[in-house]
């Protein structure tokens, strides 16, 4: 089948399903980078030792003067239910807001200790809002790693913040995701250009920017884990333009084209605004086309970026998808991506132990999978991509599909180098 002119792509593919042990990182993940996108929020795990040492691994070797995210630790009696954890936990939120005036957003976030207790936290925070607002907002979400992955922490904590958006009539745009300042620029200006006006952020950067929603609200997401918040937009009247995602040159150029149309924005200056941008991402794919053209890939399911990600790789680099997994699909957020991807497998869910069979027999070229597969497939002499990587780099619009397909060939030509040595 011809790249350029897919008829269906995998909209009709029937995708395998599979429910067995998974290896991916909990919801607490996200806090990493929604901590750096909003400014003036801190986020309170209330969760056990383990989530602590999650996060500050997760976390790195970022060292702040004042943390905006930290963790308020059940002790044992808290868990056998000898210590009123509800009460606790407000003398915590009390000290922590009384030495932090900067504090304008605080997220307490649940875990699988708090939820095995069952702590409820949205008693807690109502209480809290009570009391501190509204100089102090306070939301509660889940991360706990029962029944998510990494990147659905960002979904349920803009899912909480919606409810608390205030109301307008206007007519407004809606950019959804956490996007790396630099990024969220970018996106602004090329908006701009085409014309648009009122054009607000979620998250934005500041508690006072929250953008505003209403029936005359239209949402585009910039990530394919948003599916709840999504719906919660929806539920607010809100309505969202179906697009494809913007990464890579065509990613962000049909983004920006669904944006455009709903908006009235004329040919003419959708060229004007695009042909640059487009031109030049598309020199920086080229540089790095030529390392992965043709090389098979395989994807197992951690970011929930796979589908939209194995689109750009083969349709942009030429790269053949031999295996698409991903955590959840989302058929109706996912639909235009489907139709432009080339037929592949497509899995959903995991069986770790089957995938791995599967991964093995088809011996592709580049696999892309989370850090607990990464380091025995990379022992095992495969070349592998941490699916992690991609939501802790700038990824998105035209000036970062160069450095999107970069994460991709860099693996392959440090393969090739190491192969090199060893002949
Ligand atoms: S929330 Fe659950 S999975 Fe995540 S670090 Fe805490 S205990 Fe582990």
């Amino acid at each position: 089948m011809s790249l350029d002119t897919p008829t269906s792509g995998c909209l009709h593919t029937p995708v395998l399903r599979e429910r067995g042990q998974r290896e991916v990182f909990c919801g607490l993940t996200g806090i990493i980078w929604l901590h750096r996108k909003m400014q003036d929020a801190f986020f309170l795990v209330v969760g056990s030792r383990t989530c602590a040492h999650l996060l500050q691994s997760a976390a790195g070797v970022m060292i702040f003067a004042e943390p905006r995210f930290g963790t308020a630790i059940l002790e044992e009696k808290d868990l056998a239910g000898l210590a009123d954890a509800h009460v606790e936990l407000e003398r915590e939120v009390e000290r922590l807001l009384s030495r932090r005036p900067d504090i304008r957003q605080l997220f307490l976030v649940g875990s699988c200790p708090s939820e095995v207790i069952k702590l409820d936290l949205s008693r807690t925070a109502e209480r809290l809002n009570g009391r501190h607002g509204p100089s102090v907002r306070v939301y509660n979400y889940s991360g706990s790693g029962i029944e998510t992955t990494f990147t659905q922490g960002e979904d349920a904590c803009l899912a909480a913040m919606v409810p608390g958006l205030e109301e307008t009539t206007d007519a407004n745009l809606l950019v959804v995701g956490a996007l790396p300042d630099v990024v969220e620029d970018q996106c602004l200006s090329l908006l701009t250009q085409m014309g648009l006006r009122n054009v607000a952020f979620l998250p934005s950067r500041r508690a006072a920017d929250a953008p505003r929603v209403g029936s005359n609200t239209r949402f585009v997401l910039t990530q394919p884990f948003l599916a709840d918040t999504a719906h919660a937009l929806e539920r607010r009247g809100a309505s969202r333009i179906a697009a494809p995602f913007p990464f890579g040159e065509e990613g962000t150029t049909d983004w920006l084209r669904a944006v455009a149309k709903t908006h009235g924005v004329t040919l003419e200056t959708f060229e004007a605004v695009t042909a640059a941008p487009r031109a030049r991402a598309r020199k920086a794919v080229a540089a790095h086309a030529e390392t992965l053209r043709d090389k098979t890939l395989f994807m197992f399911p951690d970011s929930q970026l796979e589908i939209p990600l194995a689109r750009f790789l083969a349709r942009e680099c030429g790269m053949v998808p031999v295996e698409v997994g991903t955590p959840y699909l989302h058929r109706g957020l996912m639909e235009p991506e489907l139709a432009l991807l080339p037929q592949t497998v497509l899995s959903e869910g995991q069986d770790v132990d089957l995938q791995l069979d599967r991964h093995a027999s088809l011996n592709p070229d580049l696999t892309v999978c989370g850090l607990g597969l990464a380091n025995p497939l990379e022992a095992a002499g495969h070349a592998t991509k941490w699916a992690i990587e991609l939501v802790f780099t700038p990824v998105h619009f035209y000036e970062q599909a160069g450095d999107l397909a970069g994460l991709f060939s860099r693996p392959l030509r440090r393969r090739a180098l190491l192969q090199g040595a060893a002949e």
